[in-house]
């Protein structure tokens, strides 16, 4: 199969809670795009489907599917195990669909360095500030001020990571993010670069350390 008929691989990353999963099932509302759904040992979240956000398993069952190299990438994030099983995701691809992995840095270097034979799209999309970052994770996880303050925590080394990133866009407000990201789907979808302005990232990053 040639290169050109197969889909791309399209990575969003971001800390936990600059609104990347809401942009995620944005974008997949276009046929375009297929997003993998992860194998995840945390507990499903009050507005969660086994099966649509996650497939939740126990360790054991992760564990498995490390043995049998099931895995494309897996991380631990937060004391929990997340991995993209290969099987599913390289069927879609190879059927010419783009897919959208909602991974961290740990899998989006995997990936990178697997040196797969698919286009490689890769963004890291950034909050505009640590208080709307704290409001975000505040909202999510109401009940629980230590899963708050623990991922306010990882966030200033999590950031650390924009820099291996293909493109980094803020989430200011959801449209314009989403606007951004497409457009620049659609550019490299075509084989055209976008431009983003790194001195201003680079900026905006220094803030929010
Ligand atoms: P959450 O628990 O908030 O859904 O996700 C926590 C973090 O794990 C997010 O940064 C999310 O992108 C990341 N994540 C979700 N699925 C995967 C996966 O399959 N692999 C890796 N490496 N990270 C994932």
């Amino acid at each position: 199969m040639s290169l050109q008929k197969r889909g791309a691989m399209i990575i969003l990353s971001s800390p936990s809670g600059a609104g990347k999963t809401t942009l995620v099932k944005l974008i997949s509302k276009n046929k375009k795009y297929f997003t993998s759904i992860s194998h995840t040992t945390r507990t499903p979240r009050l507005n969660e489907t086994d099966g649509i956000d996650y497939f939740f398993i126990d360790r054991k069952q992760f564990q498995n599917l490390i043995n049998e190299n099931e895995f494309l990438e897996y991380a631990k994030v937060f004391d929990n195990y997340y991995g993209t099983q290969k099987k599913s995701i390289i069927d879609k691809l190879d059927e010419g669909k783009n897919v959208i992995f909602d991974i961290d840095w740990q899998g989006t270097e995997q990936i990178i360095k697997r040196n797969l034979n698919y286009k490689l799209i890769s963004i890291f999309i950034l909050p505009p500030s640590k208080k709307v970052l704290h409001e975000r994770l505040s909202n999510r996880d109401m009940k629980d001020k230590l899963i708050v303050e623990e991922r306010m925590k990882q966030f200033d080394k999590d950031i650390l990571h924009w820099i291996n990133y293909n493109y980094v866009v803020i989430n200011d407000d959801l449209n314009s993010c989403y606007d951004k990201i497409i457009s620049i789907l659609d550019n490299e979808l075509n084989n055209k670069k976008s431009n983003y302005d790194k001195v201003f990232i680079e900026k905006h990053i220094k803030k929010l350390l």
